[in-house]
């Protein structure tokens, strides 16, 4: 970008935005962030934010959401009020064939993979009521506060200059000859070098105001959140139909799986569902007690694969939509700050840039 200090608009504070504007400002460029509720609230604030390059992904995959494991520890030792855990994650939710598969396929990858016997998943989990016979643990696997995270990279962000308008909601983008050359909101048009598109689930909708398709979904995910109780969990479980981890305040997080189930028509009743097969894990189950269920909506591109990049003749735009996105937040925001600053293009997001989908338009 030619610009001196090219202003840069990011539309969205969830984390995705959050951590696009904190590399943006720490790259030089003016940051403007419009949110148009609280920060990290919709998607971000209802993850269960596990970090991981786990099962079920293709080699490219992989190592993107390795790299951006990496990167967490970068961002963290460069704003160290983001509070993250990395506290391994011990897993058996899948047939022992599978497991075993997932672990040498892994293991050949260069992931920290181990498969564990029930002496050593116990050793790992002593809480668990019944060990598996069989697990994989990977040490390196961890969570974060996702809300705290975001929180910590917009007051970082804002402490370099950018500034943050909230609430302030982006009605639509404007453009100008083919090129995005800002946006319109509730108060008012501002104009930009660049706008970065990160609204989540609004993502579709926002981009569709420049005649640009984003082919996603946003399914919801409930999770259960008991009071807070002693610690009796050391790291991850995912266990068939249950994952579970202990918050730093000592309460437990969990659903069917990390995506949260679906709450369907009863979500009290799915909510009191998991309770019940959460107090079958833990040796203590009897104690814990919910507290409350919640329900966020995953943004989650067509294919189930991040949707990030400048969408081709569209010049000014980047857009940002992703499931997983707490794993990915800190290497997406900063490939699309390196994109926008200096044209250098992440080669890991090559299978992931928007014009895949341009194929499938009618
Ligand atoms: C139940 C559940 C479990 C999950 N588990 C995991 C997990 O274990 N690991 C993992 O990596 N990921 C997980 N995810 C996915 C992850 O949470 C999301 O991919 C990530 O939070 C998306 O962040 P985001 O910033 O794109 O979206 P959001 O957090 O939704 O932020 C988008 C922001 O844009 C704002 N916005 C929308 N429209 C406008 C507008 N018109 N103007 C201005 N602002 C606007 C919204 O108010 C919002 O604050 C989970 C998600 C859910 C719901």
């Amino acid at each position: 970008m030619s610009s001196p200090q090219p202003h840069v608009i990011v539309i969205g504070a969830g984390i995705i935005g959050a951590s696009a504007a904190w590399h943006l400002v720490r790259g030089g460029a003016r940051v403007t962030i419009l949110e148009a509720g609280a920060p990290g609230v919709l998607a971000t604030g209802h993850s269960w934010a596990w970090i991981n390059a786990s099962w079920g992904n293709p080699e490219p995959y992989f190592r993107l959401r390795r790299r951006a494991m990496a990167e967490w520890r970068a961002l963290a030792a460069a704003v160290p009020e983001i509070p993250l855990e990395w506290s391994g994650g011990l897993l058996w939710d899948l047939p022992a064939e599978k497991l075993a598969a997932y672990a040498a396929e892994h293991a050949s990858w260069g992931y920290d993979i181990r498969l564990v016997d029930r002496a050593e998943a116990l050793r790992i989990e002593p809480a668990l009521a019944a060990p598996p016979e069989r697990a994989v643990h990977v040490a390196s696997e961890g969570a974060v506060d996702p809300l705290a995270a975001t929180l910590a990279l917009l007051r970082a962000a804002q402490a370099l200059g950018a500034e943050l308008m909230a609430p302030r909601a982006v009605l639509s983008l404007k453009r100008v000859a083919g090129r995005v050359v800002g946006v319109r909101t509730d108060a008012g048009s501002l104009t930009a070098d660049h706008v970065v598109l990160a609204a989540g689930a609004a993502t579709a909708s926002l981009a569709a105001t420049a005649d640009i398709h984003v082919p996603m979904s946003a399914p919801a995910g409930l999770l259960v959140i008991t009071r807070p109780c002693a610690r009796i969990l050391n790291g991850l479980v995912m266990a068939p139909e249950l994952h579970v981890r202990q918050r730093a305040d000592g309460s437990l997080i969990a659903g069917t799986d990390f995506g949260g189930a679906d709450p369907g028509t009863e979500p009290q009743r799915v909510a009191e569902a998991i309770m019940t097969a959460l107090r079958s894990l833990l040796t203590s189950g009897a104690e814990i007690a919910l507290d409350r269920y919640t329900v966020g909506y995953r943004p989650l591109p067509a294919d189930g694969f991040p949707a990030i990049g400048q969408p081709a003749g569209c010049p000014g735009l980047t857009i940002a939509v992703t499931h997983s996105g707490v794993t990915l937040a800190p290497i997406l925001g900063q490939a699309m700050a390196e994109e926008i600053l200096t044209g250098r293009v992440e080669p890991l997001l090559a299978p992931y840039r928007l014009d895949r989908f341009a194929a499938a338009l009618p």
